[in-house]
């Protein structure tokens, strides 16, 4: 299952099973067919509830819509270039209307590209402190020269937290202190719902970005999965940045394999190997088969215990 490679016809198909759909009848549809047609034609629309969807434009990350009649809340925003055409796929959902909040799960650019049209629009963005931070000063990433210049003002989050908040009765929202993404990750609950969004603290397709400039580490990954299994239980459907939607056992195969992965890198740590022979050492092999080529993976990770090992080196 994959809601990225969902189609427009599935879309309609959820839309159409809502209950809300069959009471809004066939103009609402067209018009929503429409909206996403003015998109890309191919945005895709999970229904987790008839108030919860995961709303994925192809190239985006998932993003987390919950409706109300007081407005929309979203978790994570898309990148700016996807934002315009997010918003209009939003508008089309049953029940969908302005976007209210947004909450930015961390600092990248894929998840905090709407907070300047909500920004300026007067809205509520809510963020951990620390994500907050880093989209106040500009980063760049070394091993591959890439920059990221700070959020103007408006678009930074207005309402910071540092261990755990509350939405209403219903959306409860938290720190992972592990870093297993950023040092400013964090999760966001959908009780009623029983749906948990953890933005890209979990990897939900292929090896993660290590993000270790940034705080993230191979630790951190480990970490977090175990963390988050205690937030959730059998039927617990849990939203990852990217990719399908997971459960609690694939959080528990994941904590096995990086939980692996991280002795082996420790091991080649403190023989005092470097990234490169790290790599060679081949310590994902079992896992490449499903997981793809670890190379890149292998590098950041090993590098990040050196970052955490000796942060001001
Ligand atoms: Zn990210």
């Amino acid at each position: 299952m994959n809601p990225g490679g969902q189609t427009r016809r599935q879309l309609l198909k959820a839309t159409i099973g809502s209950a809300a759909g069959i009471v809004l009848g066939a103009p609402v549809r067209r018009l929503a067919a429409a909206a996403l047609q003015a998109t890309s034609g191919t945005a895709g629309t999970l229904r987790l509830s008839d108030d919860l969807f995961v709303v994925t434009i192809p190239g985006e990350t998932n993003v987390v819509v919950h409706t109300s009649a007081d407005g929309v809340v979203l978790v994570d925003g898309g990148s700016a270039r996807a934002s315009e055409a997010l918003m209009k796929a939003i508008a089309s959902l049953p029940g969908g209307g302005p976007v209210h909040t947004v909450f930015n799960t961390h600092w990248h650019p894929e998840q905090t590209g709407s907070n300047e049209p909500l920004g300026k629009a007067g809205r509520t963005i809510i963020a951990q402190e620390n994500t907050r931070l880093w989209l106040t000063t500009d980063v760049t990433w070394p091993w591959n020269g890439q920059r990221f210049k700070r959020l103007p003002k408006i678009a930074q989050p207005n309402r910071t937290f540092y261990t755990t908040g509350a939405l209403g009765s219903g959306i409860r929202y938290g720190y992972i202190p592990d870093a297993a993404h950023t040092d400013g990750d964090m999760y966001v609950y959908f009780a009623q719902q029983n749906v948990l969004a953890v933005g890209d603290a979990v990897s939900g397709q292929g090896w993660p970005v290590v993000d270790y400039v940034t705080g993230g580490w191979i630790g951190g990954i480990v970490g977090g999965l175990q963390r988050l299994q205690t937030l959730a239980n059998e039927e617990t459907r849990i939203v990852p940045g990217r990719g399908p939607v997971r459960g609690l056992k694939d959080l528990k195969s994941q904590y096995e394999m990086y939980g692996t992965i991280y002795d082996r890198l420790s091991q080649l740590l403190n023989k005092g190997r470097g990234p490169g022979e790290a790599v060679a050492a081949q310590p994902t092999k079992e896992f490449d088969a499903q997981m793809g080529n670890p190379d890149e993976f292998v590098r950041r990770a090993f590098e990040s215990l050196w970052a955490y090992v000796s942060p001001d080196a």
